[in-house]
This record gives structure tokens, sequence and C-alpha cells, in this order.
């Protein structure tokens, strides 16, 4: 699995940082994925966690 964070969209709410830290970080108020290739398995259900947490819908997810 995969996942990005479309730039334009991000609001910088941090939302996706604080539940899924493993995979999404802040870097200048934007957020981004930690993982330019797979997400690790044990990561992957909080990482779709955030991405339905994600408000402005800023966050693909490649399965
Ligand atoms: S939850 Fe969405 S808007 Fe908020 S920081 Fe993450 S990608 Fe950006």
């Amino acid at each position: 699995m995969k996942a990005n964070v479309i730039e334009d969209l991000c609001i910088g709410c941090e939302s996706c940082a604080d539940i899924c830290p493993d995979v999404f970080e802040m870097r200048d108020e934007l957020a981004v994925c930690r993982f330019d290739e797979d997400i690790p398995e044990e990561f992957e259900d909080a990482c779709r966690e955030a991405a339905e947490s994600c408000p402005v819908e800023a966050i693909e997810i490649e399965e």
C-alpha cells in the first residue's frame, strides 16, 4: 500500500500526523508521507484511518 499527500489540498491541520505519526509527518506546515514506496504492513490500518480523517481528502491511498 502506498500513500501520498496532495500538497495543494493539505491545510496543515496535523490530524494525519497525530493519528499515524509512523507514516505522516509535518514539514513546513504541510503533511508528507515518510515512505516513497510501500508502507510497512503494521502501519496500514492507522494510515487508512488517517486518510479518512483528513478534512480535505488530501491523502491518496493506493492499495
Ligand atoms: S489530515 Fe489532511 S489536511 Fe490535515 S495535515 Fe494531514 S493531509 Fe493535511
